[in-house]
């Protein structure tokens, strides 16, 4: 009988996941080629379409039959038993919210995004506060629906990495404060970057970007590359990976370190087990994990002077009138140049951390304490004084500068601390396997990317993601890895003692 139900269940999840799959394309498209002007109309779409999904994910019949896999759990294929227990654990996160709810908080949210663009380029938060407050207003209500005796932020983080809670970032974010500020504060000479600002035309750019994607094994015929504002990743399936990237002229590491980052994302997908990879549990298990991989291509691998030695070459080969006069040490020191600053996405390594500290803060009290959105521009600017010594000249560049809580991502950021943090542990335990730096100098990332599908990739979302990251490191969450990493990297850096 379970078997009848098995076959319902498989293909419940197929038109499941064609839905997700017209959704995402749908996304993909708004932020890539759309006409600014369709966004009305499309966000009406995504009204009509997220009400059908509420539907299908909350049907009784749904739940009758993930209820029946379970209780069948040793008869059945695991992979399954896995989608239906998470599955059943969404449900019960979605379907507390009455349905009208839940449907005008994805229009909220497209509007919300399209008034944080304009708002942003005129850098006026007063015209974004009142649709920001009402995201904040809907997600606290939603994560009192779900366990109304919790802290609302702790569920909200609960929502992106599972267990993840303020007790354990309020202690991680401590650690990272007291071992990289005072490093932060003794930086005084600055290294010498003016090369990386010479003129590099988007055509020279984009032959990079296919070697890049070449030196990170990307698979073209399953990963193409595009061009956004804001860079991202976006998966429908392992098959079908796209990353963006934007073209800076004057600065050539932004898309370099774009396409790494976002290769990164692509890497992990690209390398989840075939046989879960058309299941809702074929993917990235949580954000952190995701960022442990991004970042971890991005810095700990891309901006390491045997990566930069192995591709200076065929970057001098790519952009001669640019780059002849420099060494590939002189390159290194330059895309690893420390300085606090007023935007996060262009942080270096070593205060990148501090931004996200900064949100985490603001985030907390928004939503387990007494901080009113309308302060928010006013925090914003007094903990990046406090915190990175700098003062931020207006919204635009402070408070407005990213697009997660217009899109309703509260709890999203802790995630790229956390990830940093545990690449910092993973090329730890990589090191005892593998003469890492001797693969990466020779321009050969294979054996990383086969050391993090055998232990990381190919279980897409099988295994909770602290369970999961504890296996691959061998030994519980230290973020002391991360904060000795950086500080013996920067203390060479900068001949810091
Ligand atoms: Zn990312």
């Amino acid at each position: 009988m379970i078997q009848e139900t098995v076959e319902r269940y498989r293909a419940y999840l197929q038109k499941l996941r064609a839905y997700n799959h017209a959704m995402g394309l749908m996304s993909y498209d708004m932020n890539t080629v759309m006409p600014k002007g369709a966004g009305p109309v499309v966000g009406e779409t995504f009204g009509v379409l997220s009400e059908v999904e509420y539907d299908m994910v909350t049907a009784p019949e749904v739940e009758a039959m993930q209820k029946e896999i379970l209780e069948h759990r040793d008869e059945v294929d695991p992979n399954l038993v896995r989608t239906a227990e998470l599955a059943m654990e969404e449900r019960a996160r979605i379907a507390c919210i009455p349905k009208d709810e839940y449907v005008q908080y994805t229009i909220d949210q497209t509007t919300a995004d399209q008034v944080w663009h304009e708002a942003k380029i005129k850098s006026d938060f007063a015209m974004f506060l009142p649709h920001l407050e009402k995201l904040i207003a809907a997600q606290k209500r939603f994560a009192r629906y779900y366990k109304p005796e919790a802290p609302v932020y702790d569920t909200m983080l609960d929502g992106y990495e599972k267990g993840l809670n303020t007790e354990t970032l309020d202690k991680f974010f401590a650690t990272v404060r007291e071992r990289l500020v005072p490093v932060i504060a003794t930086i005084k000479e600055q290294p010498d970057v003016s090369f990386l600002h010479r003129n590099y035309p988007t055509a020279q750019q984009r032959v990079f970007s296919d070697y890049l994607m070449d030196v990170l094994g990307l698979d073209r015929n399953h990963c193409i590359i595009g061009e956004t504002e804001h860079p991202f990743t976006t998966e429908f399936t392992k098959y079908d990976v796209r990353i963006t990237t934007h073209y800076h002229e004057d600065a050539v590491e932004a898309s370099m370190y774009s396409v790494i980052h976002e290769g990164g994302h692509a890497t992990y997908e690209r390398n989840v087990a075939d046989e879960i990879a058309k299941l809702p549990i074929g993917r990235g298990v949580s954000m952190s994990v995701h960022e442990s991989q991004s970042r971890f291509f991005e810095n700990i691998i891309g901006r390491s002077e045997p990566f930069i030695e192995a591709i200076f070459p065929k970057m001098q080969e790519i952009f001669p009138e640019q780059l002849s006069d420099v060494t590939a040490h002189e390159f290194y020191v330059a895309v690893n140049k420390a300085e606090p600053s007023l935007i996060r996405t262009e942080a270096d390594e070593l205060t990148y951390s501090l931004h996200v500290m900064i949100r985490y803060e603001l985030e907390k009290r928004l939503f387990n304490g007494d901080l009113e959105a309308k302060d928010l521009p006013k925090e914003w600017n007094r903990m990046y004084k406090e915190y990175l010594g700098v003062d931020v000249p207006d919204d635009r560049r402070g408070v407005l500068q990213d697009s997660h809580w217009a899109g309703g991502l509260f709890g999203y950021f802790p995630s790229y601390a956390v990830g940093s943090a545990y690449g910092a542990q993973l090329i730890k335990r990589m090191e005892q396997d593998l003469d890492v730096w001797s693969y990466v100098r020779a321009g050969n990332l294979k054996p990383v990317v086969e050391w993090l599908t055998d232990r990381i990739y190919r279980f897409g979302s099988l295994k909770e993601p602290g369970k999961l990251m504890e296996e691959a490191f061998g030994a519980p969450f230290d973020p002391t890895y991360y904060t000795d990493y950086l500080t013996k990297k920067y203390s060479e850096l900068y001949r810091l003692d």
